[in-house]
């Protein structure tokens, strides 16, 4: 008798150990036993946003977390009632890469009045002073990588030139856009003014050169269009893109017309997130460079942010000054950028353990 009552404890014993186990590692279910974190992800269509939310879904359940993570494919509305359905489904903290960063001060008042905390990822929300923290990268750093970048390859610094370029700008909706174009017109603005560097088209500001929502087909005709009221008889020699999925555009539109054809050389084209797509570009010697920026760094920073937040302790920052959001300054922690081109893709993205050389066709 004695010995059955122990059977039965022990079976007891295993089957609530058990449960507790699964809770733990549960993505999207039930309370994990740290609490529950949404993510909201701005667009599947780019693999650098595919690649944060699992790392970020990684690094919240080692810490016991239970996750929902969410894409809204571009749309905002479908991001705010995303977020709003966490708030409904008691998330205890949001995480947050905005589409508009403008568009979710109401949805951030709601996360307060239920007690969810809030960190900014890569883009800062714009607007709300419930925003509690920001990870992300110098911004400005990526946008002079680029510029620098250009600098170097046309042999600007060592007086050469003229040469003929156009810009590209991200997304006016996203605060980051301003920051890489100002990072690169830091290096680039003095040589087009002295007339090394000629933009045709004339150009040369955020609210001619922006491209909505990052995508790559509208950059493309832009491309398009610049080609042929402004090059038919010239070359163009550079072009400042702010991001791979742009880069990919562009050069589509170049290499339509010829370029990277008998001796019409591609132009310099910069780029940023290291994609795939592009880092076999890079190799095959079409794209010139790409901001590598390490997701996975992202991922454990933002998640370490979530964690001090929800325990009441200071989360690390490196910057209290840069990114006012237009009512508060939002502390921040901001990783450094690495330039990445033919020279060092296999040191920078395959020895870092970032693709393998198989994924790279290598
Ligand atoms: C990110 C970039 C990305 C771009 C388009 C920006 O906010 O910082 O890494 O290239 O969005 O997705």
């Amino acid at each position: 008798m004695k010995k059955y009552s122990l059977i039965m404890l022990t079976l007891a014993l295993v089957l609530i150990l058990s449960a507790c186990g699964n809770n733990n590692s549960s993505s999207g279910g039930s309370n994990g036993a740290s609490g529950k974190v949404g993510i909201a992800m701005p667009t599947k269509s780019s693999e650098r946003w595919v690649n944060d939310g699992n790392n970020m879904v990684k690094e919240f359940e080692k810490l016991g977390y239970s996750t929902d993570l969410q894409y809204a494919e571009d749309v905002v509305e479908n991001q705010v009632s995303q977020i709003e359905n966490m708030i409904t489904k008691g998330v205890n903290a949001i995480v947050i890469a905005s589409i508009d960063g403008e568009a979710l001060t109401d949805v951030l008042q709601k996360a307060h009045d239920a007690n969810v905390k809030i960190i900014a990822y890569d883009r800062l929300i714009k607007k709300s002073e419930y925003v509690d923290y920001y990870a992300t990268f110098d911004n400005f750093k990526v946008g002079v990588l680029q510029g620098s970048y250009i600098e170097e390859k046309l042999g600007l610094k060592d007086g050469k030139g003229p040469f003929n370029i156009e810009l590209f700008g991200g997304s006016p909706d996203d605060n980051n856009a301003y920051f890489f174009f100002d990072g690169a017109m830091s290096i680039l603005k003095p040589y087009i003014d002295s007339g090394k560097l000629v933009v045709r088209s004339k150009q040369l500001t955020m609210d001619q050169v922006a491209t909505l929502r990052w995508d790559g087909a509208a950059a493309q005709s832009r491309m398009d269009n610049l080609l042929s009221a402004n090059y038919a008889s010239d070359n163009l020699d550079a072009v400042l893109s702010p991001y791979d999925g742009i880069s990919i555009g562009v050069l589509s539109s170049l290499k339509g017309i010829g370029y990277g054809s008998g001796d019409k050389k591609l132009p310099v084209v910069t780029g940023q997130d290291a994609e795939l797509a592009s880092a076999k570009s890079i190799l095959a010697g079409e794209q010139t460079q790409t901001v590598f920026k390490d997701t996975r760094e992202l991922a454990k920073k933002a998640v370490d942010m979530t964690e001090s937040v929800l325990k009441g302790t200071e989360a690390e920052v490196n910057d209290t000054t840069t990114y006012d959001n237009g009512v508060k300054i939002v502390p921040s922690y901001l990783l450094e950028p690495v330039s990445v081109d033919a020279t060092n893709v296999d040191k920078v993205l395959v020895e870092s353990g970032y693709y393998t050389k198989a994924e790279l066709g290598e």
